[in-house]
């Protein structure tokens, strides 16, 4: 899905470490400032376009995770950012993990990396926003 310039996020961190957390925040302050290309978060996932989920899916967050895709208006982007979103990552098979995003919704885009860098977050981000 492409937008017209503006892209609201619910962030929805489902089992991280912390440090793809680290980057996005890197990546809408002004440094990277993805917010000059229209990307930004929201509180809600009503008022999102889409989600921008972060972490291997746990069993905690895997209830959670689905409550939250329903409250999406549709149609919505989901985006996988970082490889434990991706594919798992470095905690796939621990205890406690139900599994990566795929297993619950396909992701229309993915940010690789552990952790990806800023620069990447935002380049996925404005493939996006469309700015
Ligand atoms: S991809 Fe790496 S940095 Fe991101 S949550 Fe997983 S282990 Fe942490």
């Amino acid at each position: 899905m492409k937008l017209r310039g503006s892209l609201q996020l619910r962030h929805v961190d489902v089992g991280s470490c912390n440090g793809c957390e680290v980057e996005i925040t890197s990546a809408l302050a002004p440094d990277y400032d993805a917010g000059q290309y229209g990307a930004r978060l929201v509180a809600s996932p009503r008022h999102a376009d889409g989600l921008l989920v972060t972490g291997v899916v746990t069993h905690n967050m895997d209830g959670p995770l689905r409550q939250t895709l329903a409250a999406l208006p549709r149609p919505s982007v989901i985006v996988a950012c970082g490889d434990c979103a991706v594919n798992g990552g470095i905690f796939l098979g621990a205890q406690g993990v139900s599994g990566p995003l795929d297993g619950v919704v396909t992701p229309d885009v993915v940010i690789p990396g552990c952790p990806p860098h800023p620069r990447d977050i935002v380049a996925a981000l404005r493939s996006v926003s469309g700015r």
